[in-house]
């Protein structure tokens, strides 16, 4: 297998560097131009960014992530304090989008990188 001509760090620097929201490859630029919209390209190391889709995975393991936290809050809460409806709705109602909204573009850095690690690359079509 060729080696890509961008710079090809371990998997695990790659996957830091893209839930920072850098770039995987060098570190040097960031990974989105907005929110969750990546950029063409790496302006330092001309990595393809913009062809890495990772479609749905990142809402996947977001919702994964952050059930497991709700849910076992919830649990913690009926089992403990027993508090109202209105106040677990109050709580944890935010408390879910709250996390859903900050960790997805990390997830998304995250799935990104690995995806340019292990060269899943879709040329525009
Ligand atoms: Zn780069």
């Amino acid at each position: 297998m060729v080696p890509p001509p961008w710079p090809n760090p371990p998997m695990k620097v790659q996957i830091g560097r893209g839930i920072a929201g850098r770039c995987p490859a060098c570190g040097e630029s960031p990974l989105f131009a907005s929110y969750l919209r990546v950029v063409v390209a790496c302006p330092s190391c001309k990595a393809p960014l913009g062809q890495l889709r990772s479609d749905d995975a990142p809402a996947y393991v977001t919702i994964l992530i952050v059930g497991h936290i709700v849910v076992g809050l919830l649990v913690l809460m009926e089992t403990t304090l027993v508090p109202p409806l209105w106040l677990e709705a109050a709580i944890l109602l935010p408390l879910t989008l709250v996390l859903a909204l900050a960790l997805l573009p990390l997830v998304k850095g995250g799935i990104l990188a690995v995806m340019l690690r292990i060269g899943m690359i879709r040329p525009p079509q």
